[in-house]
């Protein structure tokens, strides 16, 4: 993709326009995600316009303000970042647009978002917004979620949803994304480097040949090599014991707590998922896998759907 000018519109944050108040403030919430879509777009060599104005007379001051600096700097797109709030109950992602190229700008956000589990509330005609018609190039408005239901403030996740922002946006994410955390290489002390593997396989409670977690003394022994080798049967690497790349590659894809659900393709981490559960080790998310993963969830006092976000991770795997 060739480099472009965004213009990030915060949504509100400039007194006296301020943002819903629901189990969240929008402001925390559109200024977080906000901070981290403006850092994501610089680090891919795109260019950014923050769009907010520090303080406002009044709301219309703050909007017409926003339109202003995006039509001076004449950015490429407009991107509005919003928390919806209504009744508590009312739940998604919704993007508005007015014209076929925003749509177009639109669309992949919204997709982005909604595999992050939201529920798809649509793209929808925002000729009704100030910021939407007040500006001179597409520009899109994202109400990520709702900001007073329960049901998405457990879901949200401010890192995963800057992150599908960008990739709606952008098509990618940085580098600093991927989700190697570290592959150690030969210039690693060597006791460093098996200290890491042991301090990985007690996080992924992957047991020795004692049946219990490993003491990190950074000293490959009978046990760490046993626990590397249940690691590799679990995850269906060949058991060789040693922790080369590919288990590397294989614990640093568990690590990343990407999102699991349903019918996705998840490899590894599914499988890795299965064996802390105890279900059939597949490596596919059917139905089963997915009973077990509702009744985890039931049992950690988390929303019950199924889908293994960024809280379900942490009960996993902290
Ligand atoms: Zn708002």
């Amino acid at each position: 993709m060739e480099l472009m000018k965004f213009g990030i519109d915060i949504g509100h944050n400039s007194s006296p326009d301020i943002g819903a108040q629901g189990i969240k403030f929008e402001d925390n919430l559109t200024l977080d995600v906000g901070n981290r879509v403006m850092t994501k777009l610089k680090a891919l060599n795109h260019q950014v316009i923050n769009c907010k104005p520090q303080r406002s007379r009044s709301i219309t001051d703050s909007l017409s303000t926003r339109c202003n600096i995006a039509n001076a700097n004449r950015v490429d797109v407009f991107v509005s970042i919003h928390f919806n709030a209504f009744n508590g109950l009312a739940n998604g992602t919704e993007v508005y647009a007015i014209s076929d190229n925003a749509r177009k700008k639109g669309q992949p956000v919204l997709d982005e978002i909604t595999k992050l589990g939201f529920f798809r509330r649509g793209l929808k005609n925002g000729s009704h917004l100030y910021v939407l018609k007040n500006t001179n190039m597409p520009a899109i408005l994202v109400e990520c979620c709702f900001c007073d239901a329960r049901k998405d403030m457990k879901l949200f996740d401010p890192e995963t949803m800057a992150n599908a922002i960008v990739k709606g946006l952008a098509g990618k994410l940085p580098d600093e994304n991927e989700p190697i955390i570290h592959i150690p290489d030969e210039e690693d002390n060597p006791s460093t480097a098996v200290l890491r593997l042991q301090k990985a396989l007690n996080r992924l409670k992957i047991p020795g040949k004692n049946g219990r977690s490993l003491v990190e003394d950074g000293i490959i022994g009978a046990q760490t090599k046993t626990a590397v080798q249940n690691l590799q049967r679990i995850t269906a690497i060949q058991q060789t014991g040693i922790a080369g790349d590919t288990t590397w590659k294989g614990i640093n894809q568990i690590l990343s707590k990407r999102v699991l659900r349903r019918n996705h393709a998840g490899g590894i981490a599914v499988r890795y998922i299965q064996y802390r559960l105890g279900a059939e080790n597949d490596s596919i998310y059917g139905p089963q896998t997915e009973g077990l993963v509702k009744r985890f969830q039931q049992q950690n006092g988390l929303v019950a759907d199924g889908i293994i976000g960024n809280m379900t991770w942490t009960k996993f795997i902290g």
